[in-house]
């Protein structure tokens, strides 16, 4: 069910807000139980010791867990169902989401469950506050059922970088859901929660949605408060919504958007209002689609999806035309600059002092300060450390950082200048469908260039959308995203609630029972 009918199904008494969380939280408990007997993840958490980095793996191989959470929030999920239930029972007139429940990316920080950014860092963190988008859900009655995997800090793309494991894909059990927020996309796809919240710094929500055949919107820079949502590059981080369609997606982008003091970068008044957004027409709309992204190592079966999406939205009464988006070839040097500079600088915090890993080590201070750090990092987060460091440090700092923010700036006036034009851009997600576990991540450069279709967004503070739109000849999703100007969701949410009211994608699921399917793979063929 999508999040909005499980809404209506507890607003029309068919179940309680209790039974919906129990049903959830049932299976995402086998799944957390198949992931910890495989990987040893049980005896590795009691001793404080990392999880096998390939979590989910059964020793004999015969099953295979999606691992999509690290957290399971059982007892705070059935005591915030039975006080939503209150307010219902008592006539209260609450959000459509109220009592429907809801997994949280495990970096946003939840007050008294412990929030890991999949860190070793971070792996007793609890935090004394909530994120503001926390409190949003709660005060909308929402259920949170558990906190999702990612890669350590959001920093990857395959959900392989995590200290608890990577997840897999619930289209099929060999291949990455996609990254950083491949917890919550699993979550999704695997049915262990009716919709999530992710964060999108370079691509995060919609190529995960893509790889698992969701919709995902990556809202406006400044739109939704990131007080809570650890750091890791302050100037492109943006949480956002991921579901099953555009209305489950919307819906939950308008409990968490809206201004909040506590983030000096928030500046929308109030929140986003989809009520006049959904079952509209298109005549109107502009869709530009920018050619020269279909010549740059894609694969033939994403290209020809989202080309035939182009079909589909013309004859749904969209003018549709092509032309080209200069920077494209830029997007990534200047993004891996920016994101990496922002993070050395995030990741300073984390010195074995305040809070978060402390190694037993130390002889001295510089000593806690490094081993610390050395020991609590993993391998890409210190990478990105070092990449980042170089980078402003001084010498290179013209040559690279500022360099990169011309280069930005470059980048969001070819936006702006497509923008008089059309309404929307139309784009690919990733160049591929969902790789093989293991496929890249020894080769970081080659998973750095896949970032090519999302990251120019987050350089610009623009607001996209990831949606499915076909399959390839593996079995497995191909996304779309629209691309707005600032601040354009609704037309965003408008335009893809047309495309899912004309197509079936979207309500493709995972074949067979994911766990312990036999062969691994619940892919449709
Ligand atoms: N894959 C990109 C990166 O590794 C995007 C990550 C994100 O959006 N959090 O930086």
């Amino acid at each position: 069910m999508s999040a909005l009918e499980i809404g209506e199904g507890i607003k029309s008494r068919e179940f309680s807000c209790k039974e919906a969380a129990e049903s959830y939280l049932a299976a995402a408990k086998i799944d957390r139980a198949a992931a910890a007997a495989n990987s040893g993840q049980a005896v590795a958490a009691k001793e404080g010791q990392a999880a096998a980095a390939n979590g989910g793996q059964a020793a004999d191989g015969s099953s295979l867990a999606v691992n999509a959470y690290v957290t399971i929030m059982e007892e705070e999920a059935l005591a915030q169902a039975e006080a939503v239930q209150k307010r219902i029972d008592s006539g209260e007139v609450l959000h459509p989401l109220a009592g429907v429940p809801v997994a949280v990316k495990d970096n946003i920080c939840t007050k008294g469950t412990k929030t890991t950014a999949a860190s070793r860092m971070l792996n007793n963190f609890i935090p004394p506050y909530d994120a503001t988008v926390i409190q949003r859900l709660h005060s909308a009655g929402a259920v949170i059922i558990g906190k999702t995997n990612l890669d350590e800090y959001a920093m990857g793309g395959s959900t392989e970088t995590s200290y608890y494991g990577v997840t897999r894909n619930p289209w099929n059990l060999e291949t990455v859901p996609g990254g950083s927020s491949g917890g919550s996309a699993a979550a999704v796809a695997a049915g262990f929660a009716p919709y999530a919240l992710g964060s999108d710094t370079g691509g995060s929500i919609r190529q995960p949605c893509s790889f698992c055949n969701l919709t995902g919107i990556k809202p406006t820079y400044g739109s939704v408060s990131r007080y809570g949502l650890m750091a890791y590059a302050s100037s492109l981080d943006q949480i956002g919504t991921m579901g099953r369609n555009i209305r489950d997606c919307a819906e939950a982008l308008s409990v968490i958007s809206g201004y909040d003091e506590k983030d000096s970068t928030s500046v929308m008044k109030e929140a986003f209002d989809f009520s006049e957004s959904f079952g509209k027409n298109i005549k109107e709309l502009r869709i530009g689609v920018p050619k020269n992204y279909f010549d740059i190592g894609i694969s033939e079966d994403v290209k020809a999806s989202v080309l035939e999406a182009a079909k589909t939205f013309e004859s749904l009464g969209a003018s549709v035309e092509e032309f080209e988006i200069p920077t494209i070839e830029y997007a990534v040097p200047a993004y891996y600059i920016v994101a990496c500079a922002e993070a050395s600088s995030n990741l300073s915090r984390y010195d074995g002092i305040k809070y978060g890993y402390r190694s037993g080590d130390a002889k001295d201070l510089l000593e806690i300060f490094y081993r610390s750090r050395s020991e609590g990092f993993g391998k890409e987060v210190k990478r990105r450390i070092m990449l980042g460091s170089f980078v402003l440090s001084s010498g290179y700092f013209d040559a690279y950082y500022k360099k990169a923010l011309q280069v930005r700036g470059l980048i969001k006036k070819s936006f702006d200048d497509a923008f008089e034009k059309y309404d929307v851009i139309l784009s690919p997600v990733s160049p591929t469908t969902a790789y093989p576990i293991g496929g890249q991540i020894e080769d970081p450069l080659a998973m750095y260039l896949a970032d090519i279709y999302t990251v120019s967004i987050n350089l610009s503070g623009l607001p996209a959308v990831a949606l499915p739109c076909g399959f390839g000849k593996d079995g497995m999703p191909v996304g779309m995203q629209l691309i707005g100007k600032a601040f354009s969701e609704k037309t965003l949410v408008k335009a893809a609630d047309e495309y899912q009211n004309h197509t079936d994608y979207h309500k493709q699921m995972p074949g067979a029972a994911v766990i312990g399917s036999a062969d691994g793979k619940g892919g449709q063929k």
